[in-house]
């Protein structure tokens, strides 16, 4: 069969929160944007599924908050972290830091739920979505993209386009093939993600235990079920061995706080099992195309907030590709693009770092042990930390000397010593 041809101005690869947000941005702009997605939706993406308050505000602007919140979405009130010692730090999202979010409450909804919402906005906005088409390969004039061969059950095409999206996740296809993508040596941890019914005091705060065998994430959302993220080292994921819905119930067994809540509980998803995951790009743009959401970069799944860098992406892209796509010259669409990439990591920069100093405390007992002493006992850093996580408090809040502070003070080690 002969390859067809048909052109767009945008063609974004990955139909996820990044691809619809940025599809979304695009054709509002009057943009003719084309998205493609090997998927068929609904489909299940290994994901904790909790979504920040500062979430909401996007989901506004694409016109789907209500949405989301009609279909069931669980809210949740804020953080409960458990140490390996029992230690409990307690963030609410509604404080009295003097910052909020554009809701009080973050959301929770199955991603089978979510992303279908988000794609209807773009599709509102205009987008065309094509289901079961895969990227083969891109198509390059000289050094610029110019456009990606797909090939969908009924054969191959050609989407020619002057910008492509890559918001096809992590092992982002379009960021190795630009040779774009990079891996980070550390943390390697692998996910088994399933949704369970009737686990018992599931209540309005989503919780994470971290224990000396890896973490696990507990919310509601919505409809009656619980989402279980179990994050392990990459080494103790071998023990799965093929049975990753054995390898979840044995982790749990070993958790004495965390078995009897599973007694009566039903798991009514398969397992997703996911990683290692920590990469990045070593920018966002090339000739011709540009990268986000978990495509651009992805720490670990222990803050979770990747959603909404997701959506956040797709927002702060639309507004500069635009002038990419209608740029009079390649040089002048390239610095569009490059405008688009210090924008993200402006806005990202400080959290980054804040997720890294996170996932160090949650790979060391002791570091992880010692924060719980500090925050469970100041419930005003715990609110900031959570808002922070929250998206509505800057991430530069607590990476002051003032903040930092409290867990250097000499007398709190020697306090905690003692605790210990
Ligand atoms: C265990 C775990 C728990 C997490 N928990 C949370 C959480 O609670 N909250 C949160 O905000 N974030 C969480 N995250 C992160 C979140 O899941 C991601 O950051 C988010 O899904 C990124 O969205 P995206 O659109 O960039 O990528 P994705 O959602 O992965 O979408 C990418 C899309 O691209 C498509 N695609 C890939 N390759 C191709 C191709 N060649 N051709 C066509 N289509 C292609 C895929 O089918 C997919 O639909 C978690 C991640 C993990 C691993």
């Amino acid at each position: 069969m002969s390859a067809t041809r048909e052109t767009a101005q945008a063609i974004v690869v990955g139909a996820g929160p990044a691809g619809a947000a940025t599809a979304w941005a695009l054709a509002s702009q009057g943009l003719d944007v084309i998205v493609i997605d090997k998927a068929h939706f609904p489909r299940e993406k290994p994901c904790a599924e909790y979504l920040s308050p500062q979430g909401s505000r996007i989901l506004d602007a694409m016109g789907v908050l209500t949405d989301v919140e009609q279909a069931g979405a669980a809210q949740l009130a804020g953080m409960r972290v458990r140490s390996p010692d029992g230690g409990i730090i307690h963030g609410e999202f509604a404080a009295s830091h003097g910052f909020s979010g554009f809701r009080d409450r973050g959301l929770a909804l199955r991603r089978r739920h979510l992303d279908p919402i988000l794609q209807r906005a773009a599709t509102r906005a205009g987008a065309s979505i094509r289901e079961g088409t895969s990227v083969e390969s891109l198509i390059m004039v000289g050094d610029a993209v110019r456009g990606v061969r797909v090939r969908t059950s009924g054969g191959s095409t050609e989407l020619r386009a002057p910008l492509v999206v890559g918001a096809d996740g992590l092992r982002s296809g379009v960021a190795r093939r630009l040779d774009l993508a990079a891996r980070l040596p550390w943390p390697r941890r692998v996910a088994f993600v399933a949704h369970f019914r009737d686990v018992s005091d599931i209540g309005a705060h989503g919780e994470m235990h971290v224990e000396t065998d890896g973490y696990v994430g507990l919310a509601d959302v919505g409809h009656g079920e619980t989402n279980v993220a179990i994050v392990v080292p990459k080494h103790l994921a071998r023990d799965a061995a093929g049975d990753a819905a054995g390898f979840m119930m044995r982790w749990i067994a070993r958790h004495p706080q965390l078995a009897p809540r599973f007694t009566n509980a039903t798991r009514v998803s398969t397992v997703g099992v996911t990683g290692p995951f920590a990469s990045h790009a070593r920018r966002g743009y090339a000739s011709g195309a540009a990268l986000v959401g978990d495509a651009a970069d992805f720490f670990d799944p222990f803050t979770g907030e990747g959603i909404y860098a997701a959506l956040r992406g797709g927002e702060l892209l639309g507004s500069f590709a635009a002038d990419a796509i209608r740029a009079t010259s390649e040089r002048n669409a390239l610095r569009a693009l490059k405008a688009y990439d210090a924008a993200r990591v402006a806005e990202f920069r400080n959290k980054w770092l804040v997720e890294r100093v996170i996932g160090a405390a949650v790979s060391s007992p002791m570091l992880m042990n010692h924060a719980a002493r500090v925050l469970g006992s100041r419930r005003d850093l715990a609110d900031i930390l959570i808002g922070v996580t929250g998206d509505f408090v800057p991430a530069s809040r607590v990476l002051k000397p003032s903040f930092l502070l409290h867990f250097l003070n000499p007398r709190t080690w020697r306090s905690n010593r003692r605790a210990a």
